[in-house]
């Protein structure tokens, strides 16, 4: 009998007994059960919301890139900057979130545009694949 995951707890449901999330999460499917139906509404629209946020703060970044390499180098300076002022536990935790991001691109499509980008995503990906930056 096949299986699909649940949203909210990850765990197997019979595809006939998978409960269709609604037409407002689309493709996300749960146990048939009050308590998985909340969790995986909750943690979709958390999810919205961070995404939400974080296009916002990539439009001013990719602004900050858009047309001049030389934006790249202050983008970077001013970057280094703001984060060194940071808690070293939300320096840690960003920098887990950019390995992972690193580790997501190394599998973007590519052409001219990205390709160097994608091949040192790899190489990153690679040389970190033993590394664990902890919650602390
Ligand atoms: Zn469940």
């Amino acid at each position: 009998m096949a299986t699909v995951k649940c949203s909210a707890c990850g765990g197997p449901v019979e595809e006939e007994k998978a409960l269709p999330l609604g037409s407002d999460y689309p493709g996300e499917v749960v146990h048939d059960d009050d308590g998985c139906i909340a969790k995986a509404r909750e943690r979709i629209d958390q999810e919205r919301g961070v995404k939400d946020e974080v296009s916002k703060a990539l439009r001013i970044l990719f602004g900050q890139v858009n047309g001049s390499s030389k934006s790249g180098a202050t983008l970077v300076r001013c970057l280094t900057a703001s984060v060194r002022l940071e808690h070293r536990t939300l320096q840690q935790g960003l920098m887990a979130a950019l390995k992972g991001l690193i580790e997501n691109y190394a599998e973007f499509d590519e052409d001219l545009r990205n390709q160097d980008a994608v091949e040192w995503a790899r190489k990153v990906k690679e040389a970190g694949r033993d590394c664990y930056l902890r919650f602390i």
